[in-house]
């Protein structure tokens, strides 16, 4: 029997924080908006298992996608958030050297931050001393414009705002397989919809789903269907009081940004991520990680007690670039990258995903025309 199917003209696959970010923008663009998703909820992905934090652009390579949208996102971000009520700190952080040898490396990471446009100051192991006693460090710098944000906040506000401009989330409707061609895009859709869409423009923006839906795109050149690595980073919770205000990140380690710690808007605060590769989609918390947190965060937080840290919960990062590969930018294939008009693949959307959601929502916008 031949499925039933429907005409839509813009549909975005994925409701994370980034998908609802472009397809808030898409509406209110003028567009008739729908927004499919796998799952039973919105917002259960990547995007409800980060730090969400409010990344000021510090470590990313100049030219990159991940510093402009981070930048220009981070400034949208905090506009938005204050505009909505939308929970949000800017609360700063410390990047903390722990020996002469980590100090070292801090005068490049400020060069970095200054090449992207983001000021940070240098502090001695004395002068951190008398900022924060409790902070074991042999020089630090400080990043004003570093934040948190109530992220499940943020979707509910721009769900709101798709559907206060006519768009609609359609929930339990994994888009199953794609066929692009001069006419639009067919979009095969399980679950409880179960029908197939046609549809002018379709943005894929399913995280760590984006890259299996592209390899089952007829249509779609080879070149846009990217290999993906994923590498698991899990928390730990801290119960009871710490000493710090402020967000303390050590120096960053290959795939992350290093044990940090970071703080809820109520000041309870959690370490994490650190980073393990891992061949499947698993959020298990291996409490044997403890140790090892343990010893990390001892580092610049001698005084740590050990029996109030709890496993928390995992988030995997949806990687470009393995083990070794290096740093992988962002990767948004519009038209101009695969010639597919009305199409467009976001993979690797990473950290800072989520501080980049409304900046890359405009870009994406710019893409379909
Ligand atoms: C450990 C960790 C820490 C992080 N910390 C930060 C941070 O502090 N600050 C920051 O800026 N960023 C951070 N990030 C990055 C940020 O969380 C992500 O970039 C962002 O959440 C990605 O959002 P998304 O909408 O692309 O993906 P997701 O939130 O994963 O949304 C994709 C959605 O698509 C759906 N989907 C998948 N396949 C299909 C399909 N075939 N059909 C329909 N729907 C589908 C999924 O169910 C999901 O709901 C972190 C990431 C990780 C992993």
């Amino acid at each position: 029997m031949d499925r039933e199917s429907y005409n839509v003209q813009t549909v975005v696959i994925g409701a994370g924080v980034v998908g609802l970010a472009i397809a808030r923008e898409l509406a209110l663009s003028g567009r008739e908006v729908l927004v499919l998703e796998a799952g039973p909820r919105f917002g259960e992905g990547i995007s409800s298992r980060n730090s969400e934090v409010i990344h000021a652009g510090i470590y990313y390579p100049a030219d990159s996608l991940k510093a402009a949208f981070c930048v220009r996102g981070r400034q949208l971000l905090y506009e938005y958030c204050a505009s909505r009520k939308i929970g949000h700190r800017k609360c700063g952080k410390w990047i903390v050297a722990t020996n002469d040898r980590q100090a070292a490396r801090l005068e490049a990471i400020a060069r970095q931050a200054e090449a992207n446009g983001v000021h940070l100051q240098q502090f001695s192991g004395d002068a951190i001393r008398a900022q924060c006693p409790d902070l074991r460090a042999s020089g630090a710098l400080w990043s004003s414009q570093t934040g948190i944000v109530d992220s499940h906040g943020l979707m509910l506000s721009l769900l709101g705002e798709l559907e206060d401009a006519g768009g609609r989330l359609v929930l339990n409707s994994p888009v199953l397989s794609a066929e692009s061609s001069g006419n639009g895009h067919r979009l095969e859709i399980g679950g409880d919809a179960s029908v197939t869409l046609l549809a002018g423009e379709v943005v894929n923006a399913a995280g760590l789903g984006a890259p299996t839906l592209a390899q089952n795109w007829r249509g779609l050149p080879a070149s846009s269907r990217p290999e993906q690595w994923y590498a698991r980073g899990v928390y730990f919770s801290y119960s009871g009081r710490q000493p710090f205000d402020q967000l303390i990140y050590p120096l960053p380690e290959p795939g992350g940004l290093g044990v940090h710690l970071t703080l809820d808007l109520a000041g309870q605060a959690r370490f994490g991520p650190d980073v393990e590769w891992v061949e499947v989609e698993d959020y298990t918390v291996d409490p044997n990680r403890l140790q090892a947190f343990v010893e990390g965060i001892r580092q610049w937080w001698p005084s740590l007690d050990a029996s109030k840290l709890q496993p928390a919960y995992a988030g995997i990062r949806p990687k470009l670039a393995g083990p070794d590969g290096g740093f992988a930018d962002f990767r948004i294939d519009g038209p101009g990258v695969h010639g597919l008009a009305g199409l467009v693949h976001l993979f690797g959307i990473e950290s800072p995903g989520l501080t980049s959601s409304l900046a890359i929502a405009d870009y994406v916008k710019g893409q379909l025309g």
